[in-house]
């Protein structure tokens, strides 16, 4: 990488020809399956060092780095191999009486080149899971790891194309101005993870080339309590998703509303499930993590301070450990930065409401929240507010464990983002759906050509429309 005096150019940075000629390598299935195995086995071998790294960068316990990082990215890579078969079949679809006889499919081709561009938040995961799906496709990948989390950063710069092959991988590693830069290639799809503003920058890039983009963003996830909700499970599963990895999840559940007459028993239960999963000092806990840095630290200090909450639970900080404790804002200022903001990290507001369906409204009419949990005992209340409110992804009691689910498509809408994957979604979404209808050249009845009589005419108007 090196500056010109305008405008940065990507010089040694990928060499996105090579790459495009080298997916030609992974065109069978067999080869596909062999990279994924590699990369499967590479995981497992080096379990320890990426752990070590993941703990370096975000304090994650070990658990946590193998059931949201590593063995995800494993558990991903397993099931495409296994499904690539039938993923990769041409599917057939039927035919309208004007185009038999013959025979229509639907055949998955590669797309080329993949760049993936990452956020630090699972830093391995959000590299790998859509390197593994591109892979799948039979592309090859460029990927982009986060520059905030540099030690599994340089992990994956390290290991990651010798795994998968260099005729197919390179690893690019940087800030803001070699991201640009590398955007600035004529990529066959860009796969970006992260915030909105750098989705709008990548968005931009990609249309100088045509490229096609998926957007996995983030937003202000909400979780909706119910009163006839199973309090104490709610508030257990609340306080899984929204404390896993110190909050920095896309998905967590970024803050509560409940229906007034439940909202004390609610935090209360909250309150005793922080202490129950993590100790009287989460500090000490080895299952609770840290912020990804001090400018975050900083910016979550001041969430805290200027939320106008009735009553704080928790609120210690220790810059130096980057370390914030879990954090309960009960009824914060409604125009406070934490209740407009996405939060993405450990303080959970707790909003009693009289009216549900109003504040339910209220959030159809902003951006569209990339989750939505509601918790309700009730299927028909449960569906009646998943109706009502449009999120990229919905579960009903529980928190973030959508993610488990491989057939589940994974993505947002609106500003959540666009375009899914996971499973067999990730798979399509970086294939080209390749539409293929083959004819026999006879029968060729000379009435379905010009010039067309009165029969032609009537027939035709019959088969069309
Ligand atoms: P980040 O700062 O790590 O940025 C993401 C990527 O964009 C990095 O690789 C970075 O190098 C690059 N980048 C940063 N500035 C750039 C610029 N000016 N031009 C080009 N590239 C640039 O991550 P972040 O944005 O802080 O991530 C947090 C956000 O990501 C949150 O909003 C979160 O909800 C969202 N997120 C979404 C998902 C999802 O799957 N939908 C997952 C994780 C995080």
């Amino acid at each position: 990488m090196t500056m010109t005096s305008d405008r940065p150019t990507v010089t040694t940075g990928p060499d996105i020809e090579r790459l495009r000629a080298g997916a030609d390598a992974i065109r069978s299935i067999g080869e596909r399956s062999d990279r994924l195995r590699r990369l499967e086995e590479h995981l497992r071998a080096h379990e320890a060092e990426y752990a070590e790294a993941l703990a370096s960068d975000l304090g994650k316990s070990a658990t946590e780095a193998w059931s949201t990082e590593i063995g995800f990215v494993i558990g991903q890579s397993r099931y495409a191999r296994r499904h690539l078969r039938e993923w990769t079949r041409p599917r057939r679809v039927a035919l309208p009486a004007v185009a038999r006889p013959g025979r229509a499919r639907v055949i998955p081709t590669p797309v080329g080149v993949v760049c993936v561009v990452a956020p630090w938040n699972y830093p391995l995961n959000l590299a790998l899971a859509p390197a593994v799906a591109a892979l799948a496709a039979g592309n090859a990948v460029v990927v982009k790891p986060s520059e905030l989390a540099p030690a599994t950063s340089a992990l994956i710069e390290r290991h990651l194309p010798d795994v998968l092959g260099r005729d197919i991988c390179d690893v690019v590693t940087g800030g803001a101005e070699i991201t640009s830069a590398l955007l600035a290639e004529r990529f066959d799809h860009i796969f970006y993870t992260g915030g909105g503003r750098v989705g709008r920058i990548v968005m931009e890039a990609a249309a100088r080339h045509l490229t096609p983009v998926t957007l996995e963003l983030g937003g202000r996830s909400p979780a909706i309590v119910c009163s006839d909700a199973d309090l104490a499970v709610t508030a257990r599963r609340i306080v899984w998703g929204k404390f896993i990895n110190a909050g920095q999840t896309c998905v967590a559940p970024d803050h509560v509303i409940v229906e007034r007459e439940v909202a004390d028993r609610l935090t209360a239960l909250i309150r005793s499930e922080i202490e129950r999963a993590f100790g009287e000092d989460p500090s000490e806990s080895p299952d609770y993590g840290r912020i990804i840095n001090g400018h975050h630290v900083e910016r979550l200090s001041r969430l805290i301070a200027n939320s106008g909450a009735a009553e704080v639970i928790g609120g210690r900080i220790d810059p130096a450990t980057r370390y914030v404790e879990p954090t309960i804002l009960v009824e914060p200022d409604p125009t406070s930065e934490v209740l407009s903001e996405e939060i993405f990290g450990p303080l959970l507001p707790v909003l009693a409401v009289d009216d549900l369906d109003a504040t339910l409204d209220s959030i159809r009419r902003g951006p569209t929240p990339l989750a939505m949990y509601v918790f309700s005992s009730s299927d028909d209340r449960a569906r009646a507010i998943l109706e009502r409110v449009p999120s990229g992804g919905a579960v009903v009691n529980h928190t973030l464990l959508q993610l488990a689910v491989h057939e589940l498509p994974f993505g947002g809408m609106g500003e959540s983002g666009h375009g899914s994957y996971h499973g067999r979604a990730g798979f399509d979404r970086l294939s080209h759906l390749r539409s293929v209808l083959q004819r026999p050249t006879r029968p060729d009845p000379r009435i379905a050509y010009p010039p067309y009589g009165r029969v032609a005419r009537s027939l035709l108007r019959r088969l069309t429309g």
